[in-house]
């Protein structure tokens, strides 16, 4: 949990046209999903009750995409900032990795300061909406009926009725508990939590938080090893994901320790620095911070046996494609029921719940597609990814169905820099059947997040690859490559 406080400094925030106890809807957790459900069930006129344990907003806003994106921002300037003399700029400062400095506290404060701001647009944003909302942990005590312990009251708490519930937990940092000294390590939330930058950094794990938390460390100039269990990070990407980011970040000088499983960690005699010992005997010493990006598991505890919802062989709650649970009345979206778990998601699916449940008769049925859902990862080159993956891709229609559709090239603005500067560019289409219809598609280079952002609205309406061949290169841009591949 961020150590953040909420934006006003009161723990309960009531809006005081509604004091009743009972509500239409009550919703557990305020993150993502749980305040657009809030939002937009309210706008229809829902008497709405919003329960938030710690921080409006939730693991986007405390402890996840946001602070990560300021925090890679930095690291891609720090970056950029290289280039500099390859530009004829600044040639009397010296620019180079040897010299890089970067104020973590300053940035840190900066930075907290951002996410406090936003806390407080959240709580502004559904009052004006007219959502009740308390800070508080709720449990489900039995049908309709919800206890909260309120934040920061000891042993206060207050308990609410309401006709429906949502519940919308979102996730948390998993730990490898069967590892002796697993605890002297930290996980993403502590990553947000460091007030000082670490010299010496292992990064544990081959997923997306995992990488862009190795690359912004790097890039700020920190000494990171990134651990992963087999050769590749970002396994659930396509190859052309995989392997190169795998290989720029070795390239990069991050020592990717691959099929490293870690068996032991120690505290050294200073008492703070840890030592690492791996599966194979490689042990690594000195080691600052050592982060646990291993995965995430739901946020539960609250009650949900008492009332019999059903969770799944991961502990994640099963709901139906409605996002009905198995109990009546009572539903769940977000990462606390797995699926996709991304903000833009979890924002989807909470409105379109919200839609269905208090909207007009032309939404009573609508709900959220999963399918062809963008992504982008947020390492150094940036990554992005929608649809299948070529394997995938294989796996469903055959591979002798598709075509492939393959650029490989270093993007124009490195053409001013130094080899050893130069980042690949790598796009890949995947085209299926006779009229070549684009079921993935997948960018390795600068600026993927933005250019796949756009290109997603045409693969999600069906787009060929005549259709995107249609369409004129605006030149000169690297993405122009995806519209004439051959
Ligand atoms: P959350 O946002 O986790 O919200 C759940 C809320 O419920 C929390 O505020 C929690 O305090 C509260 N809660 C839990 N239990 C209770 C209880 N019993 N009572 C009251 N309140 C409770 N996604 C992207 O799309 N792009 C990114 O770049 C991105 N980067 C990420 C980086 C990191 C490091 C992490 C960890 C995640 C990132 N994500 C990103 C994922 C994204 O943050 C989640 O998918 C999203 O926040 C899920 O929303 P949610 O509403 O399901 O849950």
């Amino acid at each position: 949990m961020s150590n953040l406080k909420p934006a006003k400094n009161i723990i309960r925030i009531i809006n005081r046209r509604n004091m009743s106890k009972h509500y239409d809807v009550l919703v557990i957790g305020g993150g993502s999903g749980g305040v657009a459900f809030s939002r937009r069930a309210a706008s229809y006129g829902a008497k709405t009750l919003l329960v938030e344990a710690n921080t409006l907003g939730g693991t986007c806003v405390g402890v996840g995409c946001v602070p990560k994106k300021v925090m890679w921002n930095a690291a891609d300037l720090a970056k950029k900032i290289q280039h500099a003399h390859g530009y004829g700029l600044y040639k009397d400062l010296p620019l180079d990795k040897e010299h890089l400095t970067f104020d973590w506290p300053y940035f840190k404060e900066k930075r907290d300061a951002y996410v406090h701001r936003l806390f407080g647009i959240y709580e502004r944003n559904l009052t004006k909406e007219g959502v009740d909302f308390v800070y508080g942990f709720a449990k489900i005590i039995k049908d309709n009926t919800v206890e909260v312990s309120l934040k920061d009251q000891e042993g206060k708490t207050e308990i609410y009725t309401a006709d429906k519930i949502l519940i919308a937990t979102g996730g948390k940092p998993s730990h490898p508990e069967n590892i002796e000294g697993y605890e002297h390590g930290t996980d993403s939330d502590g990553f947000f939590r460091l007030e000082e930058q670490p010299k010496n950094v292992v990064v544990v794990g081959a997923g997306y938080i995992a990488v862009e938390l190795a690359g912004v460390f790097k890039s700020l100039g920190s000494n990171v090893s990134l651990a992963i269990r087999n050769d590749t990070v970002l396994r659930n990407f396509d190859h052309i994901i995989q392997d190169t980011i795998t290989e720029e970040y070795i390239r990069e000088g991050i020592n990717v320790l691959k099929q490293h499983n870690v068996s032991k960690v120690e505290l050294e005699s200073d008492g703070k620095s840890k030592k690492i010992t791996f599966a194979n005997g490689e042990v690594l010493n000195n080691v600052d911070c050592l982060i646990w990006a291993i995965g995430r598991k739901s946020h539960l505890g609250l009650g949900l046996e008492t009332i019999g919802v059903k969770l799944n062989d991961k502990n994640q709650i099963i709901v139906d494609e409605y996002q009905n649970t198995n109990v009546d009345g009572v539903y769940s979206l977000g990462d606390v029921v797995g699926n996709v778990e991304l903000t833009p998601v979890a924002i989807a699916t909470g409105r379109k719940l919200a839609n269905r449940l208090f909207g007009p008769e032309i939404y009573k049925n609508q709900k959220q597609d999963y399918e062809n859902v963008p992504s982008a990862i947020f390492s150094h080159p940036e990554a992005g990814s929608i649809g299948l993956s070529e394997e995938q891709a294989a796996e469903k229609y055959g591979k002798d169905t598709l075509k492939i559709y393959t650029s490989s090239f270093k993007g124009m603005y490195y053409a001013m820099l130094e080899e050893e500067q130069k980042e690949p560019t790598k796009y890949k289409l995947i085209c299926q059947g006779e009229n070549e219809k684009v079921v993935g598609l997948h960018m390795v280079g600068d600026f993927s997040a933005e250019i796949l952002q756009g290109f997603g609205v045409a693969v999600k309406m069906g787009a060929t690859k005549a259709d995107f061949d249609s369409c004129v290169a605006i030149h000169p841009t690297s993405a122009e490559e995806i519209v004439t591949l051959r």
